[in-house]
């Protein structure tokens, strides 16, 4: 112990992912001088009889426990801190925001690697260059080693990349035994590729660009609406080349980038600096040297999923997030926060812009532009000569349907494939068919942990629980009445797929879902089928809503919209429509205008109608009219208890015994609604309960939760019960 003084209590305050709502107290280790630690540092710490890595939050002069107590911490990881003071504020901010435990949240803006506690080194691109003594050396001195004297004299010019000087490693090797050369860290610029040039933006673009770029180095929200293929991109990547210039640096967020790697594509050819890509399905060392490299400044842009939010900065210029509305930008586990709201707040908080674009933004971005709280920018035309499509209700009532595909609308996928073009189907459910039926009892294939159907996969010949995984064979004689044949009831994409097949057999169909693209590079081989134009039909669920461009695509056919129209959530008219314009969004994006078919057996229903007729704003202007009236969010806030355990008694006590210390607590104007079952009451075997609370001012629902989460703690029901909290919930 050098310079460490245990009664001078040095006192390390650590935050340890561990799902409790305190702080931990440590002595610095052994072997340090506790002096020199500063906060966004790593440190492994004892934690029971298992060793955690923890963030050090401060460095105290005492502690509320007995000093003789306290433990020593086996390690600090870092010798320089990881996280600045900005981000601790951040995750401070979002822990009591989201009312979850510091430690956990913390953890949440690591990559797994440093989570493990795997050294934070960024492996740099490194070359060779001259040392001192080098320097000072006469080629002359040198005469008789003629390659090592030619070496030599490339070095003179400067460092060179190590794959430079592959033929000459003996003459390297000589130099470095010498002393007069040595091992250095490249240039960052080194790697940099020629830029490809930008558009000429059109007017509306201009107005954008300028518009946020008038406000670089202050915070403020814009919000870019443009319809699909209004050119929002171009638009971030020309606002993007005016933070580079600054020297600053750009993180990009969008919902699922394994699914764009064209967008991906896009940005590298159009930047000539270092940009990383980071999300789930790169490994994590991968994802370590992405963070390490913008944490420390090499990298000027980023590119990732909803949990690259967190990344350090160290020149935060801007902060973009694509695809605003995506409901992915929202963690529905564990450290529940919202990528988007969490990304507004750390922006006032480095006094940067945000940049939100969508083509269907979220109603609650809309509300805030409409009170000037956000900038609203909007691209109402696409670039280029591409015009929007068309939309046509197509009434199936009483109308013959071959696997939910109507004669009308087989007449006109038959003449758009006669005629050469691509035709694009979307079923939002994949699987063969939802439902297995016994045609002589009515008994159905149920999952016997959850409330649900399982869902026939063909292909597989199982039976799949789309909930919790579960898997059985499929049979074909009723277990129930042992005669009755069990039949498909419903359609997935898996049977869209053979009826096409059998309708069209000449013609080569693509089916995108998640059973078809879980194999590497299997998404990617058949994006370059449709973009080469060999794909003729497209079949898939809403992972074709996500971003893609397929220009040679004309007709979009949405074959089940109906089940979609009847949502117990509030949620549900919003993600339908977002749903539709997205998909819609995918047709006519080249020379030729694209026509969108609706099936359905509501054409009178009026979100349909407003939708169709009037466009997304429309509808969006009269949903907020109907929240408002509703008192519901964003016109209300929300936070939604949920508790679960194996029996259905332990969560609904549980959540009684939140109601009571409400009561006691005095709830003021947050309306309590609950305890009721979850819609899925019961899941992977466990029963599921819940506890909505609401109130029309978020300061006071957040007051209340301040007051009553400590309690939690101490209630012995909450014991018994698996519980979480979500602020702001998106699933109701
Ligand atoms: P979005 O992101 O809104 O879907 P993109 O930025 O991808 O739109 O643009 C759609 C298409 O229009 C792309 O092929 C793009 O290259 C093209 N485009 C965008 N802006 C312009 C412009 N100013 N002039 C010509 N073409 C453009
Ligand atoms: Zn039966
Ligand atoms: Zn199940």
């Amino acid at each position: 112990m050098s310079n460490c003084d245990v009664s001078g209590k040095l006192i390390l305050k650590v935050a340890a992912p561990v799902p409790l709502e305190r702080i931990f107290d440590y002595l610095p280790p052994q072997d340090c001088d506790g002096r020199s630690l500063r906060p966004g540092s790593r440190v492994l710490v004892p934690f029971g009889n298992r060793r955690q890595v923890g963030v050090l939050l401060a460095v105290a002069a005492d502690s509320e426990v007995a000093v003789e107590r306290l433990k020593p911490a086996i390690a600090v990881l870092d010798q320089t801190p990881l996280l600045a003071e900005t981000d601790l504020k951040l995750l401070h901010w979002a822990a009591r925001y989201y009312h979850h435990p510091l430690g956990e949240v913390m953890a949440a803006a690591f990559p797994v690697a440093l989570r493990q506690g795997k050294p934070a080194v960024l492996d740099l691109p490194y070359g060779y260059g001259l040392s001192p003594a080098g320097r000072e050396t006469d080629l002359q001195a040198l005469s008789r080693a003629p390659k090592q004297q030619a070496l030599l004299q490339r070095l003179q010019a400067g460092v060179l990349p190590e794959a430079d000087l592959a033929d000459c490693r003996p003459a390297l090797k000589a130099l470095l035994d010498k002393g007069l050369a040595e091992r250095r860290e490249l240039p960052p610029s080194a790697a940099a590729a020629v830029a490809e040039p930008a558009l000429a933006a059109n007017a509306e673009q201009q107005a954008a660009i300028a518009g946020v770029v008038a406000g670089l180095g202050r915070f403020s929200v814009s919000l870019l609406e443009g319809v699909t293929g209004s050119g929002k991109t171009e638009v971030y990547m020309q606002i993007i080349a005016s933070v580079l210039a600054q020297g600053k640096q750009v993180l990009v967020l969008l919902p699922e980038i394994s699914l764009t790697p064209q967008l991906e594509q896009r940005f590298r050819r159009r930047f000539a600096v270092a940009m990383v890509a980071t999300h789930s399905k790169l490994t994590d060392s991968q994802r370590l040297q992405a963070w390490l490299s913008m944490q420390q400044g090499r990298a000027a842009i980023m590119l990732g999923t909803r949990s690259a939010l967190f990344t350090p900065l160290q020149r935060p210029g801007l902060i973009i997030l694509d695809e605003e509305h995506d409901s992915s930008f929202k963690q529905q586990e564990g450290f529940r926060f919202s990528a988007r709201d969490v990304a507004v707040a750390r922006a006032k908080m480095l006094n940067i812009p945000v940049l939100l674009g969508s083509a269907t933004p979220s109603l609650e971005s809309l509300a805030n532009g409409a009170d000037g709280r956000y900038r609203l920018l909007h691209l109402p035309n696409r670039a280029g000569t591409a015009v929007a499509p068309s939309f046509q209700l197509l009434d199936i009532r009483n109308k013959r349907l071959q696997s939910g595909l109507s004669e009308p609308l087989l007449a006109e996928i038959r003449a758009a494939l006669d005629d050469g073009q691509q035709v694009l189907l979307f079923l939002n459910r994949r699987g063969y068919a939802p439902v297995q039926i016994c045609h002589g009892c009515g008994w159905v294939s149920r999952c016997r942990r959850c409330d649900a159907n399982l869902v026939i996969h063909a292909g597989e010949r199982l039976l799949r629980c789309h909930h919790c995984g579960a898997e059985h064979p499929l049979i074909k004689l009723c277990p129930a009445c042992g005669t009755g044949e069990l039949q498909a009831l419903g359609l997935g994409t898996e049977r869209i797929e053979q009826t096409l097949a059998e309708l069209f057999p000449e013609r080569n169909l693509v089916r995108l879902d998640k059973d078809t693209t879980q194999r590497k590079g299997a998404l990617e081989g058949y994006l370059e089928q449709i973009h080469a134009g060999r794909a003729e039909i497209i079949l898939g669920t809403q992972m074709l809503a996500k971003g893609h461009h397929f220009p040679g695509v004309t007709l979009v056919a949405i074959l089940d919209i109906d089940s979609g129209l009847f949502s117990i959530d509030f949620h549900g008219a919003e993600r339908l429509a977002q749903l539709i314009v997205q998909v819609a969004g995918r047709a006519g994006r080249a020379e030729r205008p694209g026509r969108v078919i609706l099936q359905t057996r509501q054409p009178q229903h009026p979100l349909l109608n407003t939708l169709l007729r009037q466009g997304y704003r429309a509808f969006a202007d009269s949903a907020l009219q109907e929240r408002r009236q509703a008192g519901l969010p964003p016109f209300s806030h929300q936070a939604l208890l949920r508790a679960q355990a194996g029996g259905s008694d332990a969560p609904r006590r549980f959540l009684q015994a939140v109601c009571a210390a409400i009561a006691e607590l005095g709830a003021g104007s947050t309306q309590v609604l609950g305890p009721v079952a979850a819609p899925m009451a019961r899941r992977a075997g466990a029963y599921r309960y819940q506890l909505l609370l609401q109130s029309p001012r978020r300061k006071d629902l957040h007051r209340l939760l301040d007051a009553l989460l400590p309690r939690f703690y101490q209630l012995p029901e909450a014991k018994k019960v698996r519980w979480s909290l979500d602020v702001d919930p998106l699933d109701l």
